[in-house]
C-alpha cells in the first residue's frame, strides 16, 4: 500500500494531503507539511512524528507525487536521516555481538594453543621419562 487511506487528512493542515509520503512510523503527511515541521524544528536532527513522537528516519513519497521540490526536499531528509543513520546505528547495535565474537574466537585460539603445549609436554615428559626408565634398567 503505497498511498495514504482513502478519507484520512493531514493530521498537520488537516486538509486532503498534497503530495503524501508516509513517515516510517507509518503516518502520512503532506510532504510540505512534514518539512514545515522539520525546518520549524533544528534541521541537524531527524523531526519526531507529530502524532506518535518517534523519530521520523525515513519519508516515502507516494508514486503519484510529482512534486519536484517536495521530492528533492524528502530525498534529502532521507539522505540526512536515513540508510546513512541507519547503518551506523546498526554498527552500533552489532559492534558488542562483533566483539564478543572477536573475544570467543581469541579464547579458543588461546586454548588451543594451550593444549597442543600440553600434548606437548607431556610427550616430552613421557619421552623423558622412558629414557630415564632405560637408563635405570639399563646395563
Ligand atoms: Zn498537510
Ligand atoms: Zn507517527
Amino acid at each position: 500500500m503505497n498511498r495514504p487511506p482513502e478519507n484520512d487528512l493531514c493530521s498537520i493542515c488537516h486538509s486532503h494531503f498534497t503530495a503524501p509520503c508516509q513517515a516510517n512510523c507509518s503516518h502520512w503527511f503532506c510532504g510540505n507539511c512534514i518539512m514545515l515541521v522539520w525546518r520549524h524544528g533544528s534541521t541537524s536532527q531527524p523531526c519526531s512524528c507529530p502524532l506518535c513522537r518517534r523519530p521520523i528516519s525515513l519519508l516515502v513519497p507516494t508514486e503519484e507525487t510529482v512534486d519536484r521540490i517536495v521530492l528533492r526536499d524528502l530525498e534529502s531528509y532521507n539522505r540526512l536521516f536515513g540508510r546513512g543513520t541507519a547503518s551506523l546505528l546498526q554498527m552500533m547495535q552489532d559492534l558488542p555481538f562483533l566483539l564478543t565474537e572477536t573475544v570467543a574466537c581469541c579464547m579458543v585460539g588461546l586454548l588451543d594453543d594451550v593444549f597442543i603445549a600440553l600434548i606437548c609436554f607431556l610427550h616430552i615428559a613421557a619421552l623423558y621419562r622412558s629414557v630415564l626408565y632405560r637408563r635405570h634398567t639399563g646395563p
